[in-house]
């Protein structure tokens, strides 16, 4: 296995970068709708009920159907992972490394392929998507990077007497995962269970399951035991719900919101007479992310971190920027500029190159951010124009900025998923960095600053698992940023950092007197 290193971003101002778009869409078009079977052993499940998900910049096109997985399947799929379990725990973890290698060098050679699937399905731009995708292979190799560090386990032994420090997988993982980064979250979520050696049941989401079952079939393809890998799409009340419910299921691995992952918590902590273990579960969930602008920033830098922050994938990211915190000082300048940049926004079908925003993932959501523009219309200080033709066509959502003075807002409090921000006024920086925590969340926040005592005090003081300095706030890459929030947040170990292996693995000390073996003698011999 070659050392790790993340996997660079193409350029798509070169032509040799962009020729491949066009042609790529219309072959993923051509092959619409994509069924999406419930999987187990390799087998797919017939004559399940299904259901239907649209492209959300064309609501006609229907991108996919998937199977609504039902009980029976996820039976079958436990009973056939604890058969198979031994044989994919007990392999030489250089197989599994370098299978979870492979697959990350398949996911490099589909990734047009992918790119164009996950346009068509999520409304994600061609950037956006690459980005993705590039951070699905980093998942991949780092893991795996990962996982032959931590396998080697630790010894102190005395004569006498052996100690060995190890860890074994946990058994059967249930992985929830949500639309917004249908590539690497998925993937990122599958290959670290994997590659320590469980069982993994993945339950995709249902905006995103055609991309699911891409990324599924490569993981296969590339050497995961059918066994030990199954596939359940569905809705997430009904088998998602069952998965979590489900006594044998060792772990939950879930991102998504914070609804669903408090409940997710809640049961995993119950102990019910046919429980046979305390759940492990890991729930990354929302966000309110703020960026404070200071007194002397650089505002060049502030209203592009700012721009690219809050409306990158139409802010459906959870490190997405919505609370704007300046400074007194340079709130006017500060506002005159970001309004400007905001109002240059393209918006357009993710199938442009030059699009930067596209549509929200469905109606319901559309819906959703409608009534929040409607509820808080005397507080809106721009809103971008929206095309009669757009809007028949998508789920568009214009890109709105808010003003606002109450911290005790909406606008404050709730993570919306959605292009909207809203800006705030303080008037010192201490005052800032108070506002920026008076937060259910922990997830994401930056500073712009050119003054190293306020820096300092930022990184003392502000309550966010990943903060960032002069820079936009979304975007972590694999390795360097490891990824994951606190207080209503989450609860679970950073993705793509040092310590999120260990979530799926049981350590364990095996300790043998060596003073007296008495080994039998057909064994001696
Ligand atoms: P969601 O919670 O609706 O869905 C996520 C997954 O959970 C889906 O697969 C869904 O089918 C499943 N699900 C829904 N109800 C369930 C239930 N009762 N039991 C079990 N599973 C269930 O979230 P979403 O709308 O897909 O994603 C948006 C949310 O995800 C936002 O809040 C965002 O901040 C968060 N998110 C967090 C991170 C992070 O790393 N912290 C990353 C991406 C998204």
């Amino acid at each position: 296995m070659q050392n790790f290193y993340n996997e660079p971003i193409r350029n798509f101002s070169k032509e040799e970068h962009r020729s491949w778009i066009f042609p790529t869409i219309q072959k993923i078009r051509s092959g619409f709708p994509i069924f999406v079977p419930s999987i187990v052993n390799g087998v797919e499940i017939q004559n399940l009920a299904k259901e239907k998900h649209a492209n959300p910049a064309k609501k006609e096109e229907i991108t996919t159907e998937y199977s609504l997985s039902d009980h029976s399947t996820l039976e079958n799929a436990i009973r056939i992972s604890k058969k198979h379990f031994y044989r994919w725990s007990e392999l030489d973890p250089k197989e599994r490394t370098s299978i979870l290698w492979n697959v990350g060098t398949m996911i490099l050679e589909k990734r047009n392929e992918l790119c164009a699937l996950i346009l068509l399905e999520t409304g994600k731009t061609i950037p956006e998507a690459e980005a993705d995708i590039v951070e699905a292979i980093d998942f991949c190799r780092y893991y795996a990077k990962e996982y032959e560090g931590i396998c080697k386990g630790r010894r102190v032994d005395l004569p006498g007497e052996e100690n060995f420090y190890t860890y074994k997988p946990k058994g059967i993982v249930g992985v929830i995962a949500p639309w917004n980064f249908p590539a690497a979250i998925l993937t990122g979520m599958c290959a670290g269970p994997l590659v320590c050696g469980n069982a993994v049941l993945l339950k995709p989401a249902e905006q995103s399951s055609a991309t699911a079952l891409f990324l599924f079939r490569l993981f296969l393809k590339a050497g995961v035991p059918n066994e030990v890998f199954h596939f359940l799409p569905g809705k997430g009340e009904e088998i998602g719900a069952a998965i979590v419910k489900h006594p044998e299921v060792a772990v939950i691995n879930f991102t998504g919101s914070r609804e669903v992952g408090v409940s997710i918590l809640r049961e995993c902590a119950q102990v019910r007479s046919e429980s046979r273990r305390i759940k492990r579960a890991l729930c990354e969930m929302g966000g309110k992310n703020p960026i404070i602008v200071d007194g002397d920033a650089d505002l060049d830098l502030a209203v592009e971190g700012a721009l690219h922050s809050a409306f990158g994938f139409q802010g459906q990211k959870c490190s997405a920027l919505s609370r704007l915190i300046l400074l007194d000082s340079c709130y006017e300048t500060f506002k005159t500029r970001f309004l400007e940049a905001v109002s240059s926004l393209k918006i357009d079908s993710p199938e442009i190159l030059s699009a930067k925003i596209g549509p929200v993932i469905t109606e319901e959501s559309r819906q959703r951010l409608e009534n929040i523009l409607t509820k808080h219309k005397d507080t809106i200080l721009f809103q971008a124009d929206l095309s009669e033709d757009l809007k028949s066509k998508g789920h568009y959502v214009p890109p709105t900025v808010f003003e606002e003075k109450d911290w005790n807002s909406d606008l404050a409090t709730k993570e919306f998923f959605g292009p909207l921000v809203t800006l705030f006024r303080v008037k010192t920086f201490d005052e800032a960095i108070e506002k920026a925590n008076d937060s259910e969340y922990a997830l994401t926040a930056g500073v712009y600053s050119r003054n190293p005592e306020h820096i300092e005090k930022a990184k003392r003081r502000i309550e966010a698992g990943n903060l960032y300095i002069n820079r936009a706030i979304t975007g972590a890459v694999v390795e360097r940023q490891p990824f994951g929030g606190y207080k209503l947040s989450g609860v679970g170990a950073k993705a793509g950092g040092p310590d999120y292996l260990k979530s799926f693995l049981e350590p364990i000390t095996i300790t043998e007197n060596t003073m007296r073996r008495g080994f039998t003698a057909e064994l001696i011999q």
